[in-house]
């Protein structure tokens, strides 16, 4: 279930970001001729001969004003926490500098995988000149042009080999779920309150590394892995603070859950920085449910839930699935429904919908209220069936996907909605063409 992870680390303007957008497959950073250059991304998901993994570029960490050494160090640090194989990327045409030796010193003590690149290759001569590089102990340097994209293939076939053995990881059946949201608003105290003392916590998982920050523990009769709790309990290192680490910690949880808890706090409000997790994980299609925490705070009347739930409703309208439920971590206040709102979510989040009921519901829409028409050219549906769990994911069989209206498509998912209990998880519908 969880995604490797692989780390991108090297000094600045050795081409991370460059190495990091070709992987990635589309130009999601913005690569510039000064280093320490603002990203928008840092954090995606790559592929290669059918192999998913996820990647961070550790450049793109901003540990503000820290001092140049201080910086590389503690990117360095962030791989060495993060990814289950570190490429470490230097530049063939500076050759290895002092910056690049303490990088390396940091990654002799770490206990994970490390492939060398040595990038900027871009043509034959300079990809002989790489054997200096050997002299930095970590195997074999790989030559690669990020700009021109040569030698990539190599490198990633070597990083694929270096993925650890899925083979220890035991496969369970426990509802995996995690926690978002930004700084202070309740997440650590929720993880707190959840594995109270009337919870079985069944392991702190130790397995592999990857997995040790992981909780499972029994709630009403349930199996729970509440993913990256360390992440969100420990506190302490400078760059845990950063915005961007925990945005793409909260991305990597979202990754490993079938369930995300989008934690919102009653007290402030909404802010900016609260969209861009949840709509990661509503991209991802996980299930979802937004938890409004510090509902002991308000002064409340009759109308003040009603209010919040409105406001909030406006806030996320691609939320709208997700059910959403008013809690205190202090005072407890509704957090035992919890174990049983997750459990909902993320059985309907795997719910299968036989195709003859499916076509019942989806005729008998369209009986109600006819398919539209371009030009005199009417949408016909020939035929539906669901294709895919978490999310559901349903294929109509059309005459022509064109004809489809945004519109209608919204129509049609309702009345699936409306049929069959889909709460706390988006839907995916797809048209395709059959004669
Ligand atoms: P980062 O700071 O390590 O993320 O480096 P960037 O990706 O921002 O790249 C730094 C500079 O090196 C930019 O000007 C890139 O265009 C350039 N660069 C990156 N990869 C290559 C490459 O393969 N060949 C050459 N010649 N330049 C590159
Ligand atoms: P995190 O950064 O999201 O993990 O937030 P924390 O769990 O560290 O909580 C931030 C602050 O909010 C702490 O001072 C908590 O004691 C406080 N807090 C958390 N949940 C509640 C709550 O339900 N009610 C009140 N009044 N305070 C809370």
């Amino acid at each position: 279930m969880s995604m490797p992870t692989i780390a991108i680390v090297g000094r600045p303007n050795v081409g991370k970001s460059t190495i990091f957008n070709r992987i990635a497959g589309d130009r999601i950073s913005i690569v510039e001729d000064t280093p320490g250059v603002t990203r928008d991304r840092i954090y995606a998901h790559g592929e290669w001969l059918g192999n998913t993994f996820s990647m961070i570029d550790t450049g793109g960490i901003d540990m503000g004003d820290e001092p140049f050494l201080k910086q590389i160090t503690q990117q360095a640090e962030v791989a060495i926490d993060e990814a289950d194989v570190i490429v470490f990327v230097v530049s063939v045409r500076e050759g290895i500098t002092d910056a690049d030796d303490k990088v390396a010193q940091i990654l002799y003590r770490a206990d994970k995988p490390v492939v060398l690149a040595v990038n900027k290759a871009d043509n034959p001569e300079l990809r002989q000149d790489i054997y200096d590089f050997y002299s930095l102990g970590f195997g074999d340097p790989y030559p690669i042009s990020g700009a021109h994209g040569l030698g990539l293939g190599d490198l990633l076939d070597a990083v694929i080999k270096a993925f650890p053995d899925k083979e220890g990881e035991v496969d369970d059946d426990s509802i995996r779920f995690s926690l978002i949201g930004r700084p202070n608003v309740g997440k650590s105290s929720l993880v707190n309150a959840l594995l109270g003392e009337d919870r079985v916590i069944v392991s702190e998982i130790a397995g592999t590394t990857r997995d040790a920050i992981d909780t499972k523990f029994v709630a009403d009769g349930t199996e729970f892995t509440m993913v990256d709790t360390a992440g969100i309990r420990k506190r302490g290192k400078v760059y845990e603070n950063t915005e961007r680490y925990s945005v793409m910690r909260a991305m990597k949880a979202i990754d490993n859950s079938d369930v995300v808890l989008f934690v919102l706090n009653a007290e402030e409000g909404i802010r900016e920085q609260d969209k861009r997790v949840a709509g990661y994980a509503h991209e991802a299609g996980r299930g979802i449910i937004i938890v409004v925490n510090k509902w002991d705070t308000l002064k409340k009347n009759n109308q003040t839930l009603h209010d919040f739930e409105v406001h909030v409703r406006e806030e996320f309208q691609y939320l709208a699935y997700a059910p959403m439920v008013f809690v205190s971590a202090k005072t407890h206040q509704r957090l035992n429904e919890l174990p049983a709102m997750i459990k909902t979510v993320a059985s309907n989040h795997a719910k299968r919908i036989k195709s003859s009921t499916l076509n019942e519901v989806i005729m008998d829409a369209i009986a109600m209220n006819p398919t539209p028409n371009d030009n005199g050219r009417r949408l016909r549906v020939y035929y539906a069936t669901q294709v895919a769990i978490q999310p559901p994911t349903f294929v109509l069989f059309v005459n022509d996907p064109d004809l489809m209206h945004f519109s209608y498509e919204r129509y049609i998912e309702n009345q699936i909605r409306e049929h069959f209990d889909f709460s706390g998880t988006p839907v995916h519908l797809i048209e395709r063409h059959r004669k």
